[in-house]
């Protein structure tokens, strides 16, 4: 049997290399152009995909077979010649999605409608349908003797890079990805983890708010864009239930370029800050207009609170080609103040883990002391909709997670139905980060397993933790009380907080 690579043509022949393709490990890479073995397909498979799309093509348009991508989209792009018309990309965007499918391309101007979730990139066999890269942003930034450039790390990322470079699945990569990006050419590198639990802060101070003050509830979590691009295009009812709270990296760039640039008497004008990420959906939402709370702040028009993303498989790609083995680097400690973290703050990258970090801290918040049992394994898990009761305070609470946007519509229907809830997670994405469209790709066969696998990881790291609340995070402490002076304050507001517009008119109704 022979396999080629459907990026640069090498041609892996069983026979003569004496091993079968499909017992080649998973961190094996082409010898010519690098890229992982998902990237090859089966070349007998493959010219029969062709032929028999080619055949069905005289019955229905190309259109029909896969996703149209918009020349302007930040997040994802589609090189045609590479397109074996399989159908995959469509099939993950309509059923798991609940995108492709659910608009009139014909009645929008022929202008796609994209939640920048990148799932169609880890399905597309042959790399036709793939993330769009900031890598030369990235290089003309640390090539740039004038710019500081900062890194910072979102919680997911370390224990899925490692795939990249032979090292077992779920493996924590935090340390030697300090070292990595500091031999990049790094100034200082912070742990986004610090924004998950700044984020919990303002997250369950507006949930018990909005509870307490009889406001709108059930509270849906807003941390995941492409969630809440989904709800400004298709459910813009929805709006006033999502929480007003900054993703985590947003925060943490907002938190950069005021704070820490004053505490460290830096021009914020000179902070170039990469936030990598699991995520394609993250490149859309450092460049929303409502993401200028630091040049707000600092009255200067230039500042973007996020420069670039640089999602897993882009840093992956950058470090092999300066030749940076990230199994073979020492380790090394995130720089402060912004580089500590709770364990509440790590499990953010789960499915279910923004929902156990935020009800920890407003169980803390009603009553002053921690909760008892602090693991809500309830919440956990791979499964499209989860629902629980939880004890916040004095308070019991029907909570549910929600993963995969094509569950999203069967869970409104379950509201709409009159069924109760009081808060609601959601990320796009079908285990929520660990399984984002920009981390490694993986055979159809294994992700469930690796996927497990990496979630597990960023369990056993929350067990492990110093602390496992945000609230007792030091450096959030002293962020609050040297700088922002308390959850929902007005200048936590202002930076700290964002605000959604209904985009249902995309839709050309
Ligand atoms: S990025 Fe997501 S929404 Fe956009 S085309 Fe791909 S699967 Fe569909
Ligand atoms: S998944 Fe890739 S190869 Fe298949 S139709 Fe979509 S773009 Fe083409
Ligand atoms: S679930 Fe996470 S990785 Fe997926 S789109 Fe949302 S924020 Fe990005």
């Amino acid at each position: 049997m022979k396999y080629k690579c459907n990026i640069c043509g090498y041609t892996y022949d069983e026979k003569k290399l004496s091993e079968k393709f499909n017992n080649l490990k998973l961190a094996w890479k082409c010898p010519d152009c690098g890229v992982p073995k998902t990237y090859f397909q089966e070349v007998t498979k493959s010219e029969r995909l062709k032929k028999n799309r080619a055949v069905k093509g005289q019955q229905y348009s190309q259109e029909s077979i896969y996703i149209e991508v918009n020349d302007d989209s930040c997040s994802i792009e589609r090189q045609s010649d590479l397109c074996v018309l399989c159908g995959q990309c469509k099939d993950i965007c309509k059923k798991q999605q609940g995108v492709c499918g659910y608009f009139d391309l014909n009645r929008i101007a022929k202008k796609s409608i994209c939640i920048d979730c990148g799932q169609c990139t880890l399905a597309c066999p042959t790399g036709a349908i793939r993330l769009k890269s900031e890598i030369e942003n990235v290089k003309t930034a640390l090539n740039n003797k004038n710019k500081i450039v900062v890194f910072q790390i979102a919680p997911s990322v370390r224990v899925a890079i490692g795939e990249e470079f032979c090292l077992d699945y779920g493996v924590n990569c935090e340390g030697k990805l300090v070292s990595a990006l500091k031999i990049l050419g790094a100034k200082y590198v912070f742990d986004t983890t610090f924004g998950a639990d700044l984020t919990i802060m303002e997250e369950a101070s507006e949930l018990i708010e909005r509870i307490n003050k009889k406001g709108v509830t059930p509270m849906f979590t807003s941390c995941c864009p492409a969630w809440v691009k989904f709800a400004e295009v298709f459910y813009p009812e929805i709006l006033p239930h999502l929480s007003s709270t900054k993703s985590p990296i947003l925060m943490q760039g907002a938190v950069i370029k005021t704070y820490f640039a004053k505490t460290m008497n830096i021009d914020p004008s000179k902070i170039i800050l990469v936030a990598v990420t699991p995520c394609t959906a993250k490149k859309a939402e450092i460049r929303r207009q409502e993401m200028d709370a630091s040049a707000k702040y600092m009255k200067n028009n230039t500042l973007r609170d996020v420069d670039y993303v640089l999602t897993v498989r882009e840093l992956s790609d950058l470090l092999h080609e300066k030749k940076i083995d990230l199994g073979r680097v020492a380790e090394a400690d995130f720089d402060s103040p912004l580089g500590r973290a709770s364990g509440g703050g790590v499990i953010f990258g789960n499915s279910g883990g923004v929902m156990e970090s935020a009800l920890r801290t407003a169980h803390y918040m009603l009553t002053g002391k921690n909760v008892d049992n602090i693991e809500f394994k309830e919440v956990r898990g791979l499964k499209g909709i989860k629902t629980a009761s939880a004890k916040v305070g004095d308070k019991m609470l029907s909570v549910a997670i929600v993963a995969g946007t094509g569950n999203v519509r069967k869970f409104l229907d379950r509201i709409k139905k009159g069924e109760h809830f009081d808060f609601v997670e959601v990320m796009a994405c079908p285990g929520g980060c660990v399984t984002g469209g920009g981390q490694p790709r993986l055979g159809a066969e294994e992700r469930k397993q690796v996927y497990k696998k990496r979630a597990e990881g960023l369990y056993k790291l929350d067990k492990s933790s110093k602390t496992r609340f945000a609230h007792e995070n030091e450096d959030i402490k002293t962020l609050y009380s040297e700088f922002l002076d308390k959850p929902l304050s007005t200048l936590s507001k202002q930076l700290l907080h964002t605000s959604y517009t209904d985009k249902s008119d995309i839709l050309g109704k």
